[in-house]
């Protein structure tokens, strides 16, 4: 695995292409906030790896016709990408289980994206938040630590 300064717009491009046709079938809209000029220092296929699991559970998530918005943002030190649905929302009981092996609430589910994902941003020097929106559904955050030269 080679780390360089990545656009996260890129990334975030790359992955929409790949999932939209699944976003389509369930007529869920994948936004995304542009411009996006932040760059982040990672493993691109383990980022676009991240963005898959997420996106994917976004979808799923969605029981009826809405957006998936995916957007980001400086806060303090870290550069957050923002995955955030309409979906069913996440209740605490959930979100005090995120990244435990094999916890799924799928009847198919494995019960390893978010687990993985975690590994992977911890490996990146980041951490993953999740919290359930006012609305409705629920926000997944990807921090980052921000890259000082560009
Ligand atoms: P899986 O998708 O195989 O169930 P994950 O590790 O990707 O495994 O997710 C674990 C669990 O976290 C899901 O089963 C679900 O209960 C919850 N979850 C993940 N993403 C969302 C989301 N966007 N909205 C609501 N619940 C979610
Ligand atoms: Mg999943």
């Amino acid at each position: 695995h080679t780390r360089k300064n990545e656009n996260v717009g890129n990334l975030i491009r790359d992955v929409v292409l790949l999932l939209q046709s699944q976003a389509r079938l369930k007529n869920v809209t994948l936004q995304v906030d542009e411009p996006i000029n932040e760059k982040i220092y990672c493993d691109s296929s383990q980022i676009k790896q991240v963005l898959i699991n997420l996106i994917k559970n976004a979808i799923e998530a969605m029981n009826e016709p809405g957006n998936i918005n995916l957007f980001v943002e400086t806060i303090d030190e870290h550069t957050v990408i923002n995955v955030q649905d309409e979906g069913v929302g996440i209740s605490q009981e959930v979100i005090d289980q995120i990244g435990v092996a094999f916890f799924t609430t799928k009847e198919n589910g494995t019960g390893l994206g978010l687990n993985i994902t975690k590994q992977i941003l911890e490996g990146h020097g980041g951490f993953l938040k999740v919290m359930k929106n006012d609305i409705k559904g629920s926000t997944f955050q990807l921090y980052f630590p921000k890259v000082t030269t560009s």
